[in-house]
């Protein structure tokens, strides 16, 4: 049980120096200076708990909201970009994420209230590396790449190599940067779909995000391919390899559907929470979500195929 004390923040707010740079590499710039003591800040809805709760004690924060250009949605040459300060409430209420990947736009509405959606970042939700967390499931489904620069340079990391373990990801944002997310719209193929299940309606963490993104051919009423995002069921945000294999040119019948998410809830590895409930009820969960969230993104395709 917890004690009276650990109710009460333990620190008050503090750190010695907070810069806005205006441009990238003055931001690199500073991060180098303080050789692993300031940290990148964006919306500042994790860092500045974690900062209150003790976790971490910065000597500087380096707030990056003044850099222009970087809260940017583009479709450019086939590919989405979208800048590291790209907020909730822009992605759940831009046309083209809602259209061209439906499955973040849901997520992205999904997340924390409206004021942690106003200012919370797509950067900052996916650097945090919570393995349920409402961007970086679909971002998971949809394939993205995460662009990161440092002193040292610029590099690519597909977020299936992202994370670590829970809270721990490749990016060290006391040293280098998250520029830009990127991957490919929806084909005329595929749809997507977002669910979560969680205790109530607003301000609850999930007991499970499942985005799905599903490739099938409607007329031969047979799948391409899907591909599944699932958290919180892992220490990091999890793909179940084996069920995405089920669907590779299957027929689109109940039973193909209901052995992936079988298989799906076989492959996570949730455990035994007071907040998200038995390992037993965690897998039945999985597998039901999985097997809605296929249901309705065939019944998307059905749609747009009229
Ligand atoms: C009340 C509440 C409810 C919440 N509910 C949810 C929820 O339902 N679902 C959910 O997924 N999350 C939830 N969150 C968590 C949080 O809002 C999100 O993770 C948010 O997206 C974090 O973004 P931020 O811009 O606030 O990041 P910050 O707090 O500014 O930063 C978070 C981390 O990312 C690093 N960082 C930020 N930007 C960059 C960058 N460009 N490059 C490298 N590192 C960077 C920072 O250094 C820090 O380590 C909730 C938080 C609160 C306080």
């Amino acid at each position: 049980m917890r004690s009276k004390q650990s109710l009460v923040w333990p620190k008050r707010l503090h750190w010695d120096k907070y810069f806005r740079p205006q441009s990238i590499p003055e931001a690199l710039q500073i991060l180098g200076e303080f050789q692993g003591k300031a940290k990148l800040l964006a919306g500042g809805t994790d860092l500045i708990l974690q900062i209150r709760n003790g976790e971490i004690a910065p000597k500087a924060l380096v707030d990056i909201t003044r850099i222009p250009g970087l809260d940017q949605i583009t479709l450019e040459g086939g590919v989405i970009r979208i800048g590291p300060l790209v907020t909730h409430t822009q992605l759940s209420q831009s046309p083209l994420i809602r259209e061209k990947a439906t499955a973040l736009s849901e997520g992205a509405s999904q997340l924390g209230s409206p004021q942690i959606r106003n200012l919370g970042t797509v950067a900052g939700n996916i650097v945090s590396g919570q393995p349920g967390a409402d961007t970086t499931i679909p971002l998971l489904s949809l394939d993205a790449k995460v662009k990161v620069v440092s002193k040292q340079g610029e590099r690519t990391v597909p977020l299936t190599e992202f994370f670590l373990s829970t809270g721990k990801t490749v990016v060290d944002s006391m040293r280098e940067m998250v520029t830009e997310i990127y991957f490919s719209p929806l084909a005329e193929d595929e749809s997507s779909v977002s669910l979560r299940l969680a205790k109530r309606k607003a301000l609850a963490l999930p007991i499970l995000t499942v985005s799905v993104v599903v490739s099938a051919n409607m007329k031969q009423r047979k799948f391409n391919r899907v591909k599944i995002g699932l958290g919180p069921v892992a220490l990091i945000p999890f793909r179940p390899r084996e069920a995405e294999q089920m669907f590779a040119s299957a027929p689109l019948t109940d039973k193909v559907i209901k052995g992936a998410a079988r298989k799906a809830a076989q492959e996570a590895n949730p455990r035994t929470s007071l907040l998200r409930g038995s390992e037993t009820y965690r897998r039945e969960v999985v597998a039901n979500l999985v097997e809605r969230g296929i249901r309705q993104g065939i019944e998307r395709l059905e749609v747009k195929h009229g």
